[in-house]
This record gives structure tokens, C-alpha cells and sequence, in this order.
């Protein structure tokens, strides 16, 4: 196993490959060397043989020149013509070997030659065959010269000689000239190729002849040879680089000792090892091809290999990832029987491989989802081949789950067999979580109800709805009357059990089809779905102040709490969303306006106020910025004496369009939005410069009164620092508040007056009589000032009157308290007689003096003087 794994595919294929290559390599070389070898052996056999044949001719022939000079001596007579005729009649036969028979006298001369003319006497003693024969007078031996210019031929010859014998004492000698070319002719009929050579060589060293013919040759002397020696064999070969052309060679010798002479038969190496070299070539070649073909099949054994590897592991891998995935599997053939799962599938499910194997993926079933998602399931599956989805299951123990499941059918390479693979993983948690964040984002967490954004979606569905089946639905917007004042006494919660409680309230007073949200804070919406008449909204919103106007037990307190609703129907009022909206909440805030604890159904005159509002508010910026406003002041008249010795200061807007504008038509908005503080600021300090232009006019005693909001004192932190700026005396200030001011009794505001106070300024307590009227106040606060509103004032007639009782009542619990009392509006003589009965200090009002600019009320007090 560790073997199989150590020697990989590609290692094994890579051995046999190169063992394959070494072989078929060793082979050629083997092959080769033989067939060198072979060839080697040829070639020496030929060598030698041709050495052996042309040695057997060269003896022959030697013998038949010895026969002929032997024959030709019998004839020497000592007689020229004699001897010139016989070897004349026996020219053929001679003529055939030897070009010249000559005959050389004991002294050396030359007594015969069938070449010279019969006068020649050529001195030839000193020539080797004479003094050979004349050295051994005794012995009748054959010699054979080495190659030399003949002097009577003048050519190259080769001379065989016999000693004549005269009365058995030397007479002369017999000489047959040989050309050397003679044995080359021999050679001609032997197979001589490019390179070959034959030569015939001496004993002593010397060369006879050659072929190819060659004349420079003769007579070289060669020396070292193997055959030179006196145990020299007869025949042999060797090989050597010849001195003469530079050929190496391959020579085979054959030697006749007899004739002292050795035959040297070579051929060139190079030209006789050309087939072997070709042979080489072409074994080469084979075995090149061959070692390609080898390459190419391991290669091509090697790529299937590792294909059959990489399928192999892609198998490991994908049954790895099977057996290890998180997700669970599930593989069925095409009847739905299971055939496999893997382990993520028991975790989940709770079911071991054998317990469903066989079965079919029923035994998952919680029977959740009707036949119909079944129906559709198998549809899809068949048609499409996957199906993607929830399903809800049941586990082995029988606890629901929901899984995201994915089916796939995957069919076989080879067959027409399908299988279904199922995957799949528990989202049970997801789901929950889901729902958990679904809930947060839609539903309020205090009511439970829908919040802005489901409300949003709801209204915008519904207006489908309506659009498409022509029904109307009502809009009702709803705020609690007075909550903040809830939360500020019993505390936030106490206020969100308030809120929970409406919620609940709200949710009971309508039908299942209809929604209530929380917008936020305490404001709730309604929507009234499939309106059949506008009537069953008022009974709904009637409904709906009863139900929450029942009391409240919050932390043991008993608390009553009112609403005030605006209503706007779709598509009536508008077709519009954001309008639909828009206008519920405007109607909302008339009903607001109009007492609370109460309905409004939405008008167009409403939205007209609306817009107008909406101008008047940006005209109102402008207004501040290029300070609109004027100020007229009443004068107030102490009734003892009826001198003007105090004056209120009321603003006007000089609107560039609309004209003289009054306090009324602007400063509920500027409160209402918040703009009041700039106004009141800007008056204060207009009121600081005119009290320093009518200084002249006035004694020490007059005061000023400037009307403030509730809002400045919750939010100012520096109202002194403020009014010292002007550097006016500050009991010739006197701020007119309402009760509303009083009323809060946040920190800030309680502080603010209290400074105020001990820095000298005064307070009144305006608009008496509207609101609460609690005596309280007076008590608790330093207020220097009550006054009376007008609406009591102008009822002043007669004694019986509530109004006058009221006010009686007013003054004389007023000065019980040390304040002095001002009566606002007084416009007849009348009034002015009641007051001064009832024992009223100041008054104020159109039967004196009506509001007037601060030149007129500068020469009011300028005449008042004289
Ligand atoms: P208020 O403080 O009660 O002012 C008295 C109002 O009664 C003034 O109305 C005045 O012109 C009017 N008035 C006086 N005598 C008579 C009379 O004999 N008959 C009738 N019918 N009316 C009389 P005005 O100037 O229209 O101011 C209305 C209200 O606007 C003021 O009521 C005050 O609450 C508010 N206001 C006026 N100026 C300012 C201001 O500068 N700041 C603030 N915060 N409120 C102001
Ligand atoms: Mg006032
Ligand atoms: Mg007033």
C-alpha cells in the first residue's frame, strides 16, 4: 500500500519508459558492435584473402620468370643473334611478364639486350643483381631487385636474375626486366575500391610495386611492420595509418618467403566502415523512432493515467465531501426509494443510513403541507428535474423542523438511470429569527400594534384594494389629550402603561379587518376598511372616545385621559396617500382646537387653512428678518385718580401685502411654531428704547407691561442677563403672563420668575377668568397684577350677574392677597362706574384709549402733564 503510493503513476509509467529505452538502446548498441565487429572481421577476411590471392599470382608469376630466365640461359650461347633469335621466336611468351631479357657479361657489361642495339656495352656492374651474383660465384639462386630505373630501358623495372655459369665458373648474368605495373594488372581483376591499396614489398623493406599505380611509391623504404622479422607469421593483419598518403588502413599481409617478398592487401578503414556507419545510422534512426514512440505511448499511458487518478480523486474527494458535508444528503433512485445518506443527514433527521435505506422520504413527513404543495412539488420536480424550497419535516422524534431543501435529478453517463439527489439544512432558528426581526420591524414594542412603517404598507395596500374594488376606506388619526402632562406627574412608566392600555382599548373598539398603529409617542392611527357609509365612522370613532375615556388605574391612581381624532376617507378627500395623511392629521389638530376629547372629519376649507397657516409661517420668517413689526401701546388708567400711569405694549405686524395685521391672526401660529420667543424678544427690547424716549413725560412710578409666552420661561436660561442688556430699571417692567405659566411648574420657569422677581420686575396675571382661575397662583407666585379679562368685563351690568359676582369676588380676594386688579376691555361709562363700585384699581380699554403708536402715546402723556 505504501509502496503503491510511493511510486505513483507517473513515477511507474517514467521507469518502465526509460527501462524500455535503455533496452532498446542497449540493444542497438549491442547490434551495432557486432555488426562493427562483423564487419571488421569481413574486412580483415578480405584483406587477407586478396593478400593470399595476389601472393599466389606474384609466386606464380615469379615462377614463370624464373622458368623463362632459367629456359632463355639453356639458350645463351654467348652468340647475340642467336640468342636475339630465340628470344625473338620466344617474344610472346616473355613479352607477356617481362618487357627486356638482357644478358650481362662477368664483367658487368651488358653483352645482350632485346632492347639495345648489339653495340651497346652499358656498364652494369655496379647494379645489385650483378654484384649479387658476382659476390656468390657458387650458388645459382633467383634474385629479385627492388624497383629502379632501368639503365638500358629507362624505366621503372623490376630485375630477375640468374647467375650463367661457364665450366661451372660464373660467367655472366640473365636478367628479365619486370615493369611493376605488371602486378598491378593482376590487382585490376580483384575487387579494389576507393581507399584499397595492394603492394608487394622486399624483405628488406623496400616497396615493389603498388596499385593503385603509384611511381613515387617504389622503392620507399617502410620499416616496423609485423610481418617484418624472422618469426614473423606467414599471413596476418593489422591496422595503421600508412606513411605514404596518410590513409588509415586496414592491411592484411601474406609472405612468400621464398622470394623474400611479402603481398600487402589494405583497405581504407573509413570506406570499408562506411556500411557499418550506415548500418549504424540507420539502427540509430530505428531506434530514435522507436524511443519516440515509446515517449509518446508513456506519455499517452501517463495522461490516462492521471486522468484515471484525477477522476479517481475528484471520486475521493466528492464521496469525502458527501460523507463530511454539513448539508445534509439524500439520494433516491428514480421511484423515490432511498439508496443512501450521509452523517449530516442522521444529525438532522435523527435516522442511522439502514433504518432508511429502501424507504422512501416520507417517513419525514409532518403532514404541515397539504396534498396541493405535494401536487405542485412532484409537477415541478418531473417537469423541471429540481426543486428548491421550505419544507417542514418531522424528525425522529417527532419534533417539527423546517429545512431548506434543494432536489436535483442526476442522470448516468451510460444509461437512461436517474437518481434524485436531495439537499437540504435546518433554517428552523433562521426562520424564527426571521420572524423575531419581521415582528421588530413592523411591530411597536410597547402596544404590540403595527408601527409607522406596516402602517405605511397597510394604508398603501388598502388603497389598492379600494382603487381596484372601488371601496372606500376612512383614515383616523388619533393624540391623546394632556399625555404629556401624564408623564410629567406620574412618569414615563406610568405613561407607557397608558399607552399599552389605549393600544389595547383601541385594538377592542374596531373589527378584525380594520387596523390600528402606533405612530409614535401618542399619536395612534385607524384604518376603516370596506366603508359601506360615512356613518359607521362616526359610530367607530364615537365608539372609540367612550372606550377611552373609561379611567386608568395607573400605579393605584385613577387616571382620565381623553383623545382628539381627525378623519379623512379615501378616496374622497383625496386619492393621494401622503395627502390622505396629511389631511386626517390636519383634521386631528381642529379637533385639538375645538375642545378636545373629540372628532373632526376633514373639510376642504380645513386644508385651505391649512395651506394659509403653511404662508403665514414663511411670511413670518420673513417678517422676523426685516423685523415686520410695530409696537402700539394702551394706556392703562388708575381709576382713583384717572391718570394714564401704566400702558400695555402689543405688537403689530406691518404685513407688506395684507397691511396692519393684528396680534390675534398671527401669534397663536408664532406660538404654535415656535416663533413667539423672537417676536417677544424683539418687543422687549423695543420696549426697553421707547421707555427711554418717554422719560421726559413720565415719573418714576410708570410701568410698561409686555405680554410673554409660557415658552420663553421653560426655555430661557438668561432672561435677566437679557434685560439687562437694556439698561432700563426693571421695575418699570412688568410681564403679563397667563395662567399656563404658572401652571408649569417645571424647574426652569419657577427659577426664572423668582429672579425676576427679586430683580425688581413685576409680574400680571393676564386673561383672568379663562382658564383655571385658580386663586392658587396668587398665592404661590408674586404676581403684582391680576386682569380681568375682557369677556367678563363686557358683562358688567348688573349686580346679579355671574360675571359681576365673579368679579367682585376677584377683587376683594385679589387685595386680600396684596394684588391690585386690572379690568381689560372696558369701553363704556358704565363699566367704568361698576369697576370703580366694585373697587377695581386700574382699567384698560377703548372708553379711554384704544392701542396707539408710541408718537401718540408720547403726546397722550405729554398732555396728561400740563
Ligand atoms: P391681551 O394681552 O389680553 O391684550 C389686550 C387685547 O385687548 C388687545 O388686543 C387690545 O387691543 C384689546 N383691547 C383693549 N381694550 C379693548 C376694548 O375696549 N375692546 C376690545 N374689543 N378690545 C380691547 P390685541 O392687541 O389684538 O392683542 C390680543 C392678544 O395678543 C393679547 O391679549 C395678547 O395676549 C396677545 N399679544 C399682543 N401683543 C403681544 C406680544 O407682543 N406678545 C405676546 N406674547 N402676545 C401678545
Ligand atoms: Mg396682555
Ligand atoms: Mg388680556
Amino acid at each position: 500500500m505504501d509502496l503503491e503510493r510511493k511510486y505513483t503513476w507517473p513515477f511507474k509509467v517514467g521507469l518502465i519508459a526509460t527501462l524500455c529505452l535503455v533496452l532498446v538502446w542497449a540493444t542497438a548498441f549491442l547490434e551495432i558492435q557486432h555488426n562493427n565487429e562483423q564487419e571488421h572481421y569481413q574486412s580483415e577476411q578480405r584483406v587477407i584473402s586478396r593478400s593470399r590471392i595476389f601472393g599466389e599470382y606474384v609466386a606464380s608469376t615469379i615462377k614463370r620468370l624464373d622458368e623463362i630466365l632459367l629456359d632463355s640461359r639453356q639458350f645463351w650461347t654467348g652468340d647475340w643473334s642467336v640468342f636475339s633469335k630465340y628470344i625473338q621466336s620466344k617474344h610472346e611468351n616473355i613479352s607477356d611478364i617481362a618487357f627486356q631479357i638482357a644478358v650481362i657479361d662477368k664483367d658487368g657489361r651488358l653483352l645482350f639486350s632485346n632492347l639495345a642495339p648489339a653495340t651497346d656495352r652499358t656498364d652494369l656492374s655496379q647494379r645489385e643483381h650483378f654484384k649479387v651474383h658476382q659476390d656468390h660465384p657458387t650458388e645459382d639462386q633467383l634474385f629479385i631487385s627492388k624497383p629502379l630505373i632501368g639503365k638500358v630501358s629507362k624505366k621503372w623495372s623490376i630485375q630477375f636474375s640468374r647467375p650463367i655459369f661457364k665450366d661451372g665458373k660464373f660467367a655472366g648474368v640473365i636478367v628479365a626486366s619486370v615493369d611493376p605495373k605488371h602486378f598491378g594488372l593482376f590487382a585490376q581483376t580483384l575487387k579494389i575500391d576507393n581507399g584499397d591499396v595492394i603492394s608487394i614489398i622486399r624483405d628488406t623493406g623496400e616497396r615493389m610495386a603498388r596499385y593503385p599505380i603509384d611511381e613515387s611509391s617504389y622503392g620507399q623504404k617502410l620499416t616496423d611492420l609485423p610481418f617484418m622479422g624472422s618469426n614473423a607469421p606467414f599471413s596476418g593483419v593489422f591496422q595503421r595509418q600508412s606513411a605514404h598518403d596518410g590513409i588509415s588502413r586496414l592491411y592484411g599481409f601474406y609472405r612468400l618467403p621464398a622470394n623474400g617478398l611479402t603481398i600487402l592487401a589494405g583497405e581504407s578503414t573509413e570506406v570499408a566502415g562506411l556500411p557499418a556507419n550506415e548500418y549504424r545510422n540507420l539502427i540509430i534512426a530505428y531506434v530514435v523512432a522507436i524511443s519516440f514512440l515509446i515517449a509518446f505511448a508513456a506519455f499517452l499511458i501517463w495522461r490516462r493515467g492521471e486522468e484515471k487518478q484525477r477522476s479517481e480523486r475528484a471520486l475521493n474527494i466528492a464521496s469525502m465531501v458527501y460523507k463530511n458535508s454539513s448539508e445534509a444528503m439524500l439520494i433516491t433512485d428514480k421511484h423515490g426509494i432511498i439508496l443512501t445518506v450521509n452523517s449530516a443527514f442522521t444529525e438532522l433527521t435523527g435516522y442511522d443510513l439502514d433504518e432508511v435505506v429502501g424507504k422512501t422520504p416520507h417517513i419525514l413527513n409532518s403532514d404541515i403541507q397539504d396534498k396541493d404543495f405535494w401536487r405542485n412539488f412532484w409537477s415541478e420536480l418531473n417537469s423541471k428535474g429540481s426543486w428548491k424550497g421550505e419544507v417542514y419535516n418531522r424528525r425522529k422524534n417527532g419534533e417539527i423542523y423546517i429545512e431548506q431543501l434543494v432536489v436535483d435529478t442526476i442522470f448516468t453517463k451510460d444509461s437512461d438511470e436517474c437518481f434524485r439527489v436531495a439537499l437540504f439544512h435546518d433554517v428552523t432558528r433562521d426562520k424564527n429569527n426571521q420572524e423575531l426581526i419581521l415582528q421588530q420591524a413592523n411591530f411597536d414594542g410597547l402596544t404590540g400594534l403595527p408601527n409607522r412603517r406596516l402602517f405605511l404598507e397597510k394604508l398603501n395596500q388598502e388603497a389598492i384594494r379600494s382603487q381596484r374594488g372601488d371601496a372606500k376606506f376612512a383614515l383616523i388619526f388619533l393624540d391623546l389629550d394632556h399625555f404629556k402632562d401624564i408623564n410629567d406627574s406620574l412618569g414615563h412608566t406610568a405613561g407607557d402603561e397608558l399607552l399599552s392600555i389605549v393600544g389595547s382599548r383601541l385594538s377592542q373598539a374596531i373589527r378584525q379587518v380594520d387596523t390600528v398603529a402606533r405612530m409614535g409617542g401618542d399619536e395612534f392611527t385607524l384604518i376603516l376598511s370596506g366603508l359601506v357609509q360615512i356613518f359607521d365612522v362616526e359610530v367607530v370613532a364615537r365608539k372609540v372616545l367612550e372606550q377611552l375615556s373609561s379611567p386608568y388605574l395607573l400605579q393605584a391612581e385613577e387616571v382620565y385621559v381623553s383623545a382628539s381624532l381627525g378623519i379623512a376617507i379615501y378616496p374622497d378627500d383625496t386619492q393621494d396617500i401622503e395627502e390622505l395623511i396629511r389631511y386626517a392629521d390636519q383634521a386631528m389638530y381642529v379637533s385639538k382646537e375645538t375642545g378636545r376629547n373629540r372628532y373632526t372629519f376633514f373639510s376642504a376649507s380645513m386644508q385651505e387653512d391649512a395651506a394659509r397657516r403653511m404662508k403665514l409661517i414663511n411670511e413670518m420668517h420673513i417678517a422676523l428678518k426685516e423685523e415686520q413689526w410695530e409696537i402700539h401701546y394702551q394706556p392703562i388708567v388708575e381709576l382713583e385718580t384717572g391718570k394714564v400711569c401704566k400702558a400695555e405694549a402689543l405688537v403689530r405686524w406691518n404685513h407688506p401685502t395684507r397691511g396692519n395685521m393684528q396680534p390675534g391672526e398671527f401669534i397663536p401660529l408664532a406660538e404654535e411654531v415656535g416663533l413667539i420667543e423672537e417676536i417677544d424678544a424683539w418687543m422687549l427690547k423695543k420696549v426697553c428704547m421707547d421707555l427711554a424716549t418717554l422719560n421726559d413725560v413720565v415719573d418714576e412710578q410708570f410701568q410698561i407691561s409686555v405680554n410673554r409666552s409660557a415658552r420663553e420661561f421653560r426655555h430661557s436660561k438668561d432672561y435677566i442677563e437679557k434685560l439687562a442688556k437694556f439698561d432700563v430699571p426693571l421695575e418699570r417692567i412688568v410681564l403679563e403672563i397667563t395662567e399656563g405659566v404658572l401652571m408649569d411648574e417645571s424647574l426652569a420657569t419657577v427659577e426664572n420668575i423668582q429672579k425676576l422677581y427679586q430683580a425688581g420686575v413685576s409680574f400680571a396675571l393676564d386673561d383672568f377668568g379663562t382658564g383655571y382661575s385658580s386663586m392658587s397662583y396668587l398665592r404661590r407666585f408674586p404676581v403684582a397684577f391680576l386682569k380681568i379679562d375682557q369677556s367678563f368685563v363686557s358683562n358688567l351690568n348688573d349686580f346679579s350677574s355671574k360675571d359681576s359676582a365673579f368679579c367682585e369676588s376677584i377683587i376683594s380676594l385679589a387685595h386680600k392677597l396684596r394684588v391690585k386688579v386690572i379690568a381689560e376691555g372696558v369701553e363704556t361709562l358704565e363699566q367704568v362706574n361698576w369697576l370703580r363700585r366694585l373697587g377695581c384699581d386700574y382699567v384698560q380699554g377703548y372708553y379711554y384709549f384704544k392701542p396707539v403708536s408710541i408718537n401718540e402715546f408720547y403726546k397722550i402723556l405729554a398732555k396728561q402733564n400740563t
